[in-house]
C-alpha cells in the first residue's frame, strides 16, 4: 500500500464516514492495496492454497502423444469402406508399451486406453463394436465407426508453451495435479501473509479462566484464527488486551512489527473509540467508519507503522457475528489483494425467501440463512432464527448469508433474494 494513495482514498470527499455505503468502503479499501512482492519456491506437494507468483507455462504437450480413448483396435481410417471389413491383428499397443512399427493398410493393432496410437493409424474402434475378434483377425461392421474416432490428440489438454495457470491463482487440488502432469515439482508462490490479531475488552476472559460476573469468554479470537487460516494466511494470536490506551498501543506496536495485517475486535464504537482514535493517529492513518450495514456498523481501517514497518489495520466491531460479517465483506478481499491473489467472485444464488424479512432501506443487511432446494429445484432460503449481532449460533446454523442490498426495503415471503453460500466463503 502506498501512503499517499491511502491518504487520498481515506480523505476522498463525498464519503460520509457516519454512514458509509458498503460498496464505497470496499472500493476505498481495494484502492489502497498493493500486493506484497516476496516470493518463495516450494515443493508442489506443499502448495495447496498458496498463491502462484508466476504463470505456469507448459514445457510439454499434454498428452505428449496421440493416444487411445478406448480399449479396442487401432486402424487406418482409410481402410474403412461401405461394407464390413476384416483386418489382420498385427500386434499390441498397451499404455506405456507402444507398438514400434508403422501399421500397414489391412492391419490393425489391439490397443488399450491411453496407449500411443501406432504410426499409420488414426482411428480406434472400441472392442464392444467389433463383430468378430478371433485372432488373427477382427471383423468390423459397416458404419460402426467414423475415421478419426476415439483418438485423443497430443496437446489437447495443454499445448506446449501455453499458460496452464496464471499468476495470482490460489492453488486447488486439481491445479496440483495439472502442474504435476507437466513434470513440474517446484512452484514459485507468494510469501504467505502474516495476520496478527487480538481481542479488546475488560469483560473478556480467556478459556480456562473463571467467568466472573458480567464477563464473557473471548470467542472472537477463535473465529478469527479459523477464518484467517481458512483463507490461507498465517495467524498470529496476540491474546486479549485490556480497554486501556497504553496496553492497546503496546499491543498494536507489537502486532505491527510482526505482521502484514493487524486485526482487532471490539472498542471501535462511538464512546470507547475516542482515545483509540488519538492513539491511532500517532501510529498511522486510520479512519473510523460507521458503515451502513448490519451487522457490523463501526469499523476502523487504515495503515499503522512502527519503526518504518507498516501494516494494514482493521479494527472490527466486538460483536461476534459483526466480526464475521466485517471480516468476510471487507478484510478477506483486502487480504487476498495484499497477498497477490486473484480471487474469483463469490457465487450468488437467487433464491425465494420462505418468510417475510423486515429491512430498512439505506443499509446493506447480512442475514444468516439456510438454503435448500424444493421438489421443483427452486432455491429457497429460511433464516436461522434470532439475527442479533451477538448471536453466533445464527452463523453456525446457517449455510449462507442472505444479502439485502443498500436500497432494498422489507422483503415479502415468496420474494426473490440473493444468498451467498458459505461454501467457498468459509
Ligand atoms: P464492543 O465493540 O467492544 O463494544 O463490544 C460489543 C459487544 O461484543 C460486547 O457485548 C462485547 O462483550 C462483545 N465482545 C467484544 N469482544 C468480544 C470477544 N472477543 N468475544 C466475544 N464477545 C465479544
Ligand atoms: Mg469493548
Amino acid at each position: 500500500m502506498t501512503n499517499s494513495l491511502l491518504k487520498q482514498t481515506l480523505h476522498l470527499s463525498g464519503y460520509n464516514p457516519d454512514s458509509l455505503r458498503v460498496d464505497l468502503a470496499q472500493q476505498a479499501i481495494a484502492r489502497c492495496i498493493a500486493p506484497i512482492t516476496d516470493t518463495a519456491s516450494i515443493p508442489l506437494r506443499q502448495s495447496l492454497g498458496r498463491v502462484l507468483a508466476t504463470d505456469i507455462t507448459s514445457p510439454i504437450n499434454v498428452p505428449s502423444h496421440d493416444n487411445s480413448a478406448m480399449d479396442g483396435y487401432a486402424l487406418r481410417g482409410s481402410d474403412l469402406g461401405s461394407g464390413d471389413v476384416t483386418l489382420k491383428i498385427a500386434g499390441k499397443a498397451y499404455a506405456g508399451h507402444p507398438y514400434p512399427e508403422e501399421v500397414k493398410s489391412g492391419d490393425c493393432i489391439r490397443i488399450m486406453t491411453g496407449a500411443v496410437i501406432p504410426r499409420g493409424c488414426d482411428t480406434v474402434i472400441p472392442q464392444e463394436l467389433v463383430k468378430d475378434a478371433s485372432e488373427p483377425s477382427v471383423s468390423i461392421p459397416a458404419h460402426a465407426i467414423k475415421a478419426g474416432a476415439n483418438r485423443r490428440l497430443a496437446g489437447e489438454d495443454l499445448a506446449i508453451g501455453s499458460v496452464a495457470l496464471h499468476k495470482g491463482r490460489v492453488l486447488t487440488p486439481s491445479d496440483l495435479g495439472l502442474i504435476a502432469s507437466l513434470g513440474i515439482g517446484e512452484v514459485q508462490v507468494m510469501r504467505r501473509l502474516r495476520v496478527a490479531f487480538f481481542s479488546t475488552g475488560d469483560e473478556l476472559r480467556s478459556l480456562g479462566q473463571p467467568l466472573d460476573e458480567g464477563c464473557v469468554y473471548d470467542s472472537n479470537r477463535y473465529t478469527l484464527q479459523a477464518m484467517i487460516e481458512r483463507a490461507g494466511f498465517d495467524a498470529i494470536d496476540l491474546g486479549v488486551v485490556r480497554d486501556d490506551p497504553a496496553a492497546l498501543e503496546t499491543a498494536l506496536r507489537d502486532a505491527c512489527r510482526q505482521a502484514d495485517v493487524v486485526i482487532t475486535t471490539g472498542g471501535v464504537s462511538a464512546g470507547d473509540a475516542d482515545y483509540t482514535k488519538d492513539m491511532m493517529a500517532r501510529l498511522g492513518e486510520v479512519m473510523f467508519w460507521k458503515i451502513a450495514m448490519r451487522p457490523g456498523r463501526p469499523m476502523a481501517f487504515g495503515q499503522i507503522a512502527v519503526d518504518g514497518k507498516k501494516a494494514l489495520f482493521f479494527g472490527l466491531p466486538g460483536n461476534p457475528v459483526a466480526v464475521m460479517a466485517t471480516f468476510y465483506f471487507f478484510a478477506r478481499d483486502a487480504m487476498f489483494r495484499l497477498q497477490g491473489a486473484t480471487v474469483p467472485e463469490l457465487p450468488v444464488i437467487r433464491a425465494v425467501s420462505a418468510e417475510a424479512i423486515s429491512k430498512r432501506p439505506g443499509r446493506t443487511e447480512y442475514q444468516r440463512g439456510v438454503i435448500s432446494f424444493d421438489h421443483s429445484g427452486q432455491a429457497v432460503v429460511h433464516l436461522t432464527g434470532a439475527q442479533g449481532s451477538g448471536i453466533l449460533r445464527s452463523m453456525s446454523d446457517a449455510n449462507c448469508m442472505v444479502v439485502l442490498p443498500h436500497d432494498t426495503g422489507s422483503i415479502d415471503a415468496g420474494q426473490t433474494i440473493d444468498a451467498l453460500p458459505f461454501h467457498g466463503l468459509i
